[in-house]
């Protein structure tokens, strides 16, 4: 059994069960065990593939869409480009490369990436290089600036907790507990929950409803920064606007795994609750959008077609598979969303609809 498996299993002999919250925090991001702190789990040969990671022309066109959302603010002469939890570092390197020919971009930006794993920090900067680019730990740490924003597969990565409706307006917690020498689900008494007030009318008992503190309290902190000083935030993820039901997993090598088995080894994501981190944020938000539509509508076929131009062989099947990846109903196209956040008043980023 791993390291992290048994200061688990002493914390909850010690303590009684813990919310999922702290069980999916110590997994992931354990300052000596968690699994992004000793790992970089992307690519064929780790546990997921990101959009970013399947093409270039992902982080071409969210960068596009950035530096749109830019000058349709007025072009503001300094100002933050940001990316919560960059993985390797590669949309960030695409945004930068398709924004290079926007006039005054990158005179007038500074790079700032929120990234809380070592490992990932130093492949982030193999990537982009360390000349002009600040790591930070937390969003609140992001300068005083219009701020400019991307996060993709952020979300899904914070600590959530689940519930499960009860007799009245009561709700049951899931906890993680000891059962037959195994880490196992347990459920808590039953008590109220203000936070859900308004998820009483459109549940019933034995309804389970995930929500994220840490989440709401980080789209709260963009929000809040683009409210005082402009910008637009775009948060891409796999989710929907309202959560319901059970959406927890745990990935290993591309299959899903028991995630009590060994914690620390595999990815424990949950879907985004977008509602909720539209409610947080005191700015407008988009409506909800599918990938693909998003996609499609920001023009990655010209794109595709242009780039298939100079491609041919294995290649040029990659790169046919990739847009069908990104934006296919029965691959990411649906699954994911995007979402933006952006001042009240202003014009909505391309590809977006209030
Ligand atoms: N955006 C990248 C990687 C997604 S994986 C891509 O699309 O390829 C999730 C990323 O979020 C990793 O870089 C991980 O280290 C980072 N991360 C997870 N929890 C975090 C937290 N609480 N604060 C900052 N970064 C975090």
């Amino acid at each position: 059994m791993s390291g992290l498996h048994d200061i688990i299993v002493k914390r909850v002999a010690a303590e009684g069960p813990m919310p999922l919250s702290e069980y999916m925090g110590l997994c992931l991001s354990h300052p000596e065990h968690g699994y992004y702190t000793t790992r970089d789990p992307l690519g064929t040969a780790g546990d997921f593939i990101t959009a970013p990671e399947t093409s270039q022309m992902f982080g071409e066109l969210i960068g596009l869409t950035l530096a749109q959302a830019w000058m349709e603010q007025g072009t503001p002469e300094r100002f933050t480009l940001a990316e919560l939890g960059p993985g390797r570092g590669t949309l960030m390197a695409d945004i930068l490369r398709a924004t290079r020919a926007v006039s005054g971009f990158h005179a007038a930006m500074s790079v700032h990436l929120v990234e809380t794993s070592p490992a990932l920090r130093a492949v982030q900067a193999e990537t982009l290089g360390r000349e002009g680019v600040v790591w930070h730990k937390s969003v609140e740490a992001l300068p005083d600036a219009p701020l400019y924003l991307v996060a993709n597969e952020f979300f899904d990565a914070l600590p959530i907790r689940q519930v499960e409706r009860a007799e009245g307006e009561l709700w049951r917690e899931r906890c993680v507990g000891m059962q037959d020498g195994r880490l196992t689900l347990g459920l808590s008494d039953a008590t109220p929950l203000p936070a859900l007030q308004h998820r009483l009318e459109d549940t019933r008992p034995g309804d389970v409803v995930e929500f994220s503190s840490p989440a709401q309290a980080i789209a709260a902190t963009i929000g809040a920064k683009i409210k005082l000083r402009g910008g637009t935030a775009l948060i891409v993820d796999y989710g929907d606007w309202r959560s319901l039901g059970d959406t927890f997993q745990a990935l290993q090598a591309h299959e899903p795994v028991d995630p009590f088995d060994t914690p620390g080894t595999a990815d424990l994501t949950a879907h985004v609750d977008f509602e909720a981190l539209a409610r947080a944020a005191p700015t407008a938000h988009s409506r909800l959008t599918p990938q693909g539509v998003l996609l499609e509508r920001l023009g990655i076929t010209q794109r595709a077609q242009a780039l298939a131009k100079r491609l041919s062989g294995d290649t040029l099947s990659q790169h046919i598979a990739a847009h069908r990846r990104l934006t296919h109903p029965q691959e990411m196209g649906t699954l994911f969303k995007a979402m933006a956040l952006y001042p009240e008043g202003a014009a909505l980023p391309p590809g977006f609809e209030a």
